[in-house]
């Protein structure tokens, strides 16, 4: 696994999971990606093997929608999926 370790000028050791040794950034913007898309692109029976979109962004790119923070891509296709269902009379 691409797992290591990195120390930080103030002696701080920094556990980086991927292969990038940057902090991730918004995909949208310049701004620190604190938050991760939670679009689900497979949608599996078993929640442990779902995937989701993850997409890196800032709180300013970041719509929350029933407890779920969605990317600007996926808001809207979050926000069309919800008015076709309450076209066809779902209401929550
Ligand atoms: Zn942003
Ligand atoms: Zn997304």
């Amino acid at each position: 696994m691409p797992c290591h370790y990195i120390k930080l000028a103030d002696g701080t050791v920094a556990h980086i999971r991927t292969s990038k040794p940057r902090a991730r950034r918004c995909r949208w913007c310049d701004r620190p990606g604190t938050q991760l898309c939670d679009y689900e692109l497979v949608t599996n029976m078993d929640m442990a093997s779902r995937i989701t979109c993850d997409a890196p962004m800032c709180k300013a790119h970041t719509t929350t929608i029933r407890n779920l923070e969605y990317c600007p891509k996926h808001a809207g296709a979050k926000a069309r999926a919800r008015l076709f269902r309450s076209k066809q009379g779902e209401l929550f």
